[in-house]
């Protein structure tokens, strides 16, 4: 089934000049851009967008980063697009990330790990409404 997914290729991505060769590794597993910007959030948006990890101990340290610069939301679409985008992003942490994957690559640590994914139908509704209202 087509479906939508959020990806955000994090401001550690954008900042180290990679976000064109994350693009690509969506745009070569066939997957279509619907929507695409480059943003710069405050941290109650933050805590929107992360709201099941507010109370999380590594909470603060992920809203300092995801705030400190800009950072590029997309929606994506595809077959599947939801669990094949999380796949090539690989696991959160980099340092467990599977090689070839977006996180072995180009991540650095828990919070800068490059992008962010939706992780099931339910959670790309609410962040594409969130991030892309009216999409
Ligand atoms: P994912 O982004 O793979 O869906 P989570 O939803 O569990 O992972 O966590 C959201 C984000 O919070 C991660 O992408 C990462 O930036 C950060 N994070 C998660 N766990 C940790 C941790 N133990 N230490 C530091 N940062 C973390
Ligand atoms: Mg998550």
């Amino acid at each position: 089934m087509s479906e939508r997914t959020l990806v955000i290729i994090k401001p550690d991505a954008v900042a180290a000049g990679n976000a064109g060769k994350v693009l690509t590794r969506y745009e070569e597993a066939g997957l279509e851009i619907v929507a695409m910007d480059l943003r710069t959030i405050s941290g109650e948006f933050s805590d929107q967008h992360y709201e099941e990890h507010l109370e999380r101990d590594f909470y603060p340290a992920l809203r300092e980063f995801m705030t400190s610069g800009p950072m590029i939301p997309i929606v994506l679409r595809g077959e599947g697009c939801i669990a094949t985008v999380r796949e090539i992003n690989g696991a959160t942490n980099p340092a467990n990330a599977e090689p070839g994957t977006i996180r072995a690559d180009f991540g650095e640590s828990g919070p800068r790990n490059a992008v962010h994914a939706s992780d099931s139908p339910e959670s790309a509704a609410a962040e594409i409404a969130l991030w892309f209202p009216g999409l």
